[in-house]
């Protein structure tokens, strides 16, 4: 097992559970959201500003990183961390999910899948080993083993299947992944919502033994309900003492629901994605700027939020930065979601530390459903 890298719990409130993951680079203060940077940037901002709105990780992903610049020209240039200029802890997912989401022409065996690039059609393979030797080339801090992410309906036997063979790719995942000071490799649970191979994924995992564990196979078109269902038991078939990651979440609330049933880390793109469209999350539900009841509005999208779009801009300029296409808009909505979702999480952790998340959940949810502030 690697050394140099150590989770800490420092309190739980019902499933809820708050500590620390201590890196080389840095610690991450959990449960912890991480900003997507899917091709060595977090869109529209650069990485201080990341940092600024209190993100302590990132996430790269591999597919996308191998295919362009490519993960040796990436090492030759000194790693993922000082290419991209973010020194503080990376993780970077398997390649596998998007794969299956992205690339054309592909083949599954056993071995690996082979799939040709969706920038120019050049083949590629990729197999256990193979992602993480990349994963080792980027650098990154916590290495995520090679699965297929089983997609949603799944039939029982085809999850089944598709569950065992993550399994073997996990063994060997583990086997290339060596032991490597400083970095961890997390295996990732499947077995769609089926609760027995969810315990059969769990238990082959731990027989294995990793540095943490994802909860894989959500966010995938099932559905809030279904999801919460499966996190009601999934979380806690895994170890207490190491961090439970669920991959791809997600909307403000199902990363509450997540946490609430002991989920330690997130990522997604909805807050950078969502932001690049004229839309911002805030403590009052979702505002589409696009909209015209902003157009003449001095307020600020959020008057209790502290970020640089709502302390330096009304809705009546985002509206029309975003009417304009003009870049500043998606840079500055892209700021308050981040801000906005790591002021969630710092809230949701101090709540857990002083016994209150139940509490403090009764006010996230009914600020919520007072909607939006009236048009003036
Ligand atoms: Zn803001």
């Amino acid at each position: 097992m690697a050394t140099g890298f150590s989770f800490t719990l420092a309190a739980t409130d019902g499933r809820a559970r708050t500590g620390v993951i201590t890196t080389p680079r840095g610690e991450i203060r959990t449960p912890a959201f991480m900003p997507v940077g899917t091709a060595g940037t977090v869109k529209a901002m650069l990485p201080d500003s990341v940092r600024a709105t209190g993100a302590d990780i990132l996430l790269g992903n591999t597919y996308h990183l191998m295919l362009r610049p490519g993960a040796e020209r990436v090492a030759r240039l000194g790693g993922l961390h000082k290419f991209m200029n973010w020194e503080r802890p990376i993780l970077t997912d398997s390649g596998g999910f998007q794969v299956m989401s992205l690339s054309s022409l592909r083949k599954m065996t056993e071995e690996g899948v082979t799939f040709s690039s969706h920038i120019d059609g050049s083949k590629h393979v990729l197999t256990p080993e193979r992602s993480m030797e990349i994963q080792r080339l980027l650098g990154s801090d916590i290495v995520m083993a090679f699965d297929e992410c089983t997609p949603f309906p799944a039939a029982q036997d085809v999850s089944l299947e598709s569950m065992r063979r993550s399994m073997r790719w996990a063994r060997r995942s583990r086997d290339a992944f060596g032991d490597r000071l400083g970095h961890a490799l997390f295996g990732i649970q499947q077995g769609s919502v089926f609760r027995e191979q969810r315990e059969e994924s769990a238990e082959a995992l731990k027989a294995v033994g990793f540095d943490g564990y994802a909860v894989g196979g959500l966010a995938v078109g099932e559905g809030q309900g279904q999801m919460f269902d499966v996190l009601n038991y999934a979380p806690g078939m895994l170890p207490d003492d190491k961090p439970r990651y669920l991959m791809g979440v997600g909307k403000p609330d199902d990363i509450v629901g997540a946490v609430k049933r002991g989920i330690d880390m997130m990522d997604c793109v909805l807050p950078s994605r969502s932001g690049r469209t004229g839309q911002a999350w805030t403590r009052r539900g979702q505002v589409n700027l696009r909209n015209a009841r902003h157009a003449d509005d001095p307020r600020p999208v959020d008057e209790a939020c502290s970020c640089p779009a709502c302390r330096n801009y009304s809705r009546a300029y985002l509206h029309h930065v975003v009417r304009a296409n003009e870049m500043i808009a998606g840079m500055l909505l892209t700021w308050h979601n981040l801000h906005y979702f790591q002021e969630i999480m710092a809230g949701m952790r101090e709540a857990i530390s002083k016994g209150r998340f139940a509490s403090w959940e009764n006010d996230f949810q009914s600020r919520r459903s007072e909607g939006d502030i009236e048009p003036l």
